[in-house]
């Protein structure tokens, strides 16, 4: 699966909204969407950028960049779904794409206001959103905007795309500056929210290894959410090899596994076979069904309701599973 046709793409679909929601008070949910988005006109703008730049990106459908999304979009759909909270996920580290080096794009006062935007927005539903900025880790101006929230104050915690950003985790410097961002994360007490998944075709046990290693020698408090179960949508050999280095780490005691969350954001897509998915309950019951997020990646994938019934429909889990999965809320939203 092409990472970026993934991320970009599945946005341009038609959003559904609710017609007649229901609230989440009403039928005594207490779960939350833990992988959303919403986005400004710039980062709209920057969007038809890039597929400008990456056609292959966007894929042959491609016909122009998603509208802007605010949080009534995201509160709407939570309300469809029954659902009591949201994590609302930057997508500032857009302006950090290697492939829009050098480009008007290129400038870190967008990447600032992208994450403003999300800070504002989550603000007017304090009780039911949590925000998390965004950046690529290996821009020289990485560590300044992670300092700058760390005192600002009003977003949860940090989002790391490390296929967007096209971490290398073969490349000694590119793992050092990761490790100063953990560094700082873990002084200001900030969760991590992180999509793995880099671009290298082999991606497994030594992307997740190194990230262990990482955060073991530079932030060991640091609290963790894997998103897309370690992978980036879908599930294949790759993202089960990452998943069980996580696990054998938490064995070994490299891992403190209480601080670990992974959330199944884009998973179960419907193009993905039966087979595919064979793995994956039993990954999560080695991890503990306690410490598994639901979380869907709208608008990119489709909305909470329709994400529930699609992991009901695919994954064999016991009734008593569900309930804990489903009610799951992270700590930073506690
Ligand atoms: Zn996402």
């Amino acid at each position: 699966m092409n990472y970026l046709a993934n991320r970009l793409c599945g946005a341009c679909l038609p959003v559904l909204m609710a017609l007649s929601p229901v609230s989440y008070a009403e039928n005594g949910s207490h779960g939350a969407d833990h992988h959303m988005h919403i986005r400004s006109q710039n980062a709209s703008d920057v969007w038809a950028a890039l597929c400008e730049s990456m056609p292959q990106a966007c894929g042959p459908d491609y016909a122009g960049p998603p509208a802007p999304l605010d949080v009534d979009d995201v509160i709407a759909v939570l309300d469809e779904a029954g659902l009591e909270k949201g994590v609302v996920l930057s997508l500032a580290y857009f302006y950090g794409f290697p492939e829009l080096s050098g480009s008007d794009y290129d400038n870190p006062d967008y990447v600032r206001e992208e994450n403003r935007f999300v800070a504002e927005q989550i603000a007017r539903y304090p009780d039911r959103l949590a925000g998390f900025f965004s950046v690529n880790p290996s821009q020289p101006y990485a560590l300044e905007e992670v300092g700058y929230w760390a005192e600002a104050g009003g977003l949860a915690g940090l989002k790391l795309h490390l296929a967007n950003s096209n971490l290398d985790f073969h490349d000694p410097d590119q793992v050092v500056q990761l490790q100063k961002v953990l560094a700082l994360l873990a002084e200001h007490q900030l969760p991590l929210v992180v999509h793995l998944r880099n671009r290298n075709p082999e991606y497994g046990a030594f992307e997740a290894n190194t990230f262990i290693n990482a955060v073991a020698e530079s932030a060991p408090g640091l609290t963790l959410h894997i998103a897309h179960m370690a992978g980036w949508g879908g599930y294949d050999e790759g993202t089960d090899a990452a998943l069980g280095a996580f696990i054998q780490a938490f064995e070994d005691g490299r891992l403190d596994r209480d601080r670990v969350y992974f959330d199944l954001a884009a998973v179960v897509m419907a193009a993905l076979p039966d087979e595919a998915l064979a793995p994956l309950p039993a990954r999560m019951r080695q991890i503990g069904m306690d410490h598994i997020l639901f979380a869907t990646d709208w608008d990119a994938m489709e909305a909470p309701k329709e994400y529930i019934q699609a992991l009901k429909s695919r994954l064999d889990l016991t009734e008593a599973e569900w309930e804990v999965l489903l009610a799951n809320q992270a700590p930073y939203l506690e």
